[in-house]
């Protein structure tokens, strides 16, 4: 690995001079369209983006207890050719090392969401409003769009996810208030057409989503949802669902991968999560690749279909990680920022709000109102930018780690 990469690049989105560099490992180059500039990748090593700091995204542990297996680079690295899942299970294993040290359960990541104005085209026929008015109430077509970052729903979580779990009572009272709110929820795809140009979104749209793939997003979790009619999306961590996988989540109850294709036909888009939850920007490109194509073909192979969407581990993304991903065949992929998104928003990091423990019946309310969170799209801040700094650093000297 090398050096951290300059601040600059990768938050500024402003693809100032930065050399395309050169495909590596034969990612070929970045499809048109996707708003990704070849400039945006740096060739360090840790990229990392920023931002500001979005929750950590804790995420599930592998079910069976065993150590996670933190992708190290050289165990994450990207098999060409071979893709498919049957990599995806042993090869994070053997490397890794758990280091969980850090696996503080409630830390916040970053997310690295960074600047950079959303180059989506916008499309076709639709009606876009104009760009929104930070913090523009709902009334009318209103251009926010409030996506909501859940992870387990559950009474008694294990510790390190407690922070991001709601009661299944508390989750029953968000879903009603949504309903109440006259937003019509879509999942991602729906986004991604819109910034693709191919189809409008409804107006007033919002969108929920489950990291990870905890075991009761296709039991009780599912089954909320699809009592009031509404779709979702849930992004998987591959490693903590396969038989065999290693991911750096601490242990707790995961759904399986074996249940992935039941998920989707109950009401629930699939995108990736990566296979072991890496902070993406910390990684080499080589271990970047894997975790962003192995997961893929994983997921595709238990679906029958493309996935195309991916969520970042912590929200961690850089330039880099944004160009990597579209060249792996992503359209679109989430970030954190605790804020709202908009029809405007990045494609490659577009904004969430991680729902805590915490958050009331009236926080979820005021986001479907599209207050209380600034709107994306927006540049990082110095200090989503410093602490991506200090997590490049701290994975060139101790290696991979959970927590943000
Ligand atoms: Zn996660």
């Amino acid at each position: 690995m090398r050096t951290p990469a300059s601040t600059h690049g990768e938050d500024q989105g402003d693809g100032r001079g930065r050399p395309a560099g050169p495909t590596r490992d034969g990612e070929g180059p970045i499809p048109p369209g996707t708003g990704v500039r070849p400039e945006d990748e740096e060739p360090t090593a840790p990229a990392d983006t920023g931002g500001q700091p979005e929750s950590t995204a804790p995420t599930a542990a592998d079910p069976g207890g065993r150590p996670e297996g933190a992708a190290p680079e050289g165990a994450v690295r990207a098999r060409h050719g071979v893709t498919r899942a049957v990599q995806a299970r042993h090869d994070v294993a053997g490397s890794v090392q758990a280091r969980r040290d850090v696996v503080g359960a409630g830390q916040e990541a970053q997310d690295v969401a960074g600047p950079v104005r959303s180059p989506a085209p916008q499309g076709a026929g639709r009606a876009v409003p104009s760009p929104a008015p930070p913090g523009v109430g709902d009334a009318g077509p209103s251009p926010v769009v409030p996506v909501f970052l859940y992870h387990s729903v559950m009474d008694d979580p294990p510790g390190w996810i407690a922070e991001f779990t709601v009661t299944p009572e508390q989750f029953a009272a968000h879903l009603d208030a949504v309903v109440r709110s006259g937003r019509t929820p879509v999942t991602i795809s729906a986004v991604a057409d819109h910034l693709a140009g191919r189809a409008p979104l409804p107006p007033r749209p919002v969108l929920l989503t489950f990291d990870d793939g905890f075991a009761d997003l296709p039991g009780p979790t599912a089954e909320a949802l699809a009592e009031r009619g509404l779709p979702a999306t849930a992004y998987l961590t591959t490693g903590a669902l396969a038989p065999g996988g290693r991911s750096l989540l601490p242990p707790a109850p995961m759904m399986k991968l074996a249940g992935v294709a039941e998920l989707e036909r109950s009401g629930m888009e699939i995108g990736s999560h990566t296979v072991t939850h890496a902070q993406l920007d910390t990684l080499s490109a080589k271990a970047l690749a894997y975790e962003l194509r192995a997961s893929k073909a994983v997921l595709e192979d238990a679906l029958g279909h493309e996935v195309r969407h991916l969520a970042y581990p912590h929200g961690y993304n850089s330039p880099r990680v944004r160009a990597m991903s579209a060249r792996a065949g992503y359209e679109t992929a989430t970030a954190v920022r605790h804020a709202l998104s908009s029809d405007h928003d990045e494609r490659y990091r577009i904004a969430r709000l991680i729902v805590r423990r915490g958050h009331t019946v009236a926080d979820v309310e005021g986001w479907l109102a599209g207050t209380g969170a600034r709107v994306a799209p927006y540049r990082d801040g110095p200090k989503t930018i410093a602490w991506r700094w200090y997590r490049r650093t701290r994975a060139l000297v101790r290696g991979p780690e959970f927590a943000g």
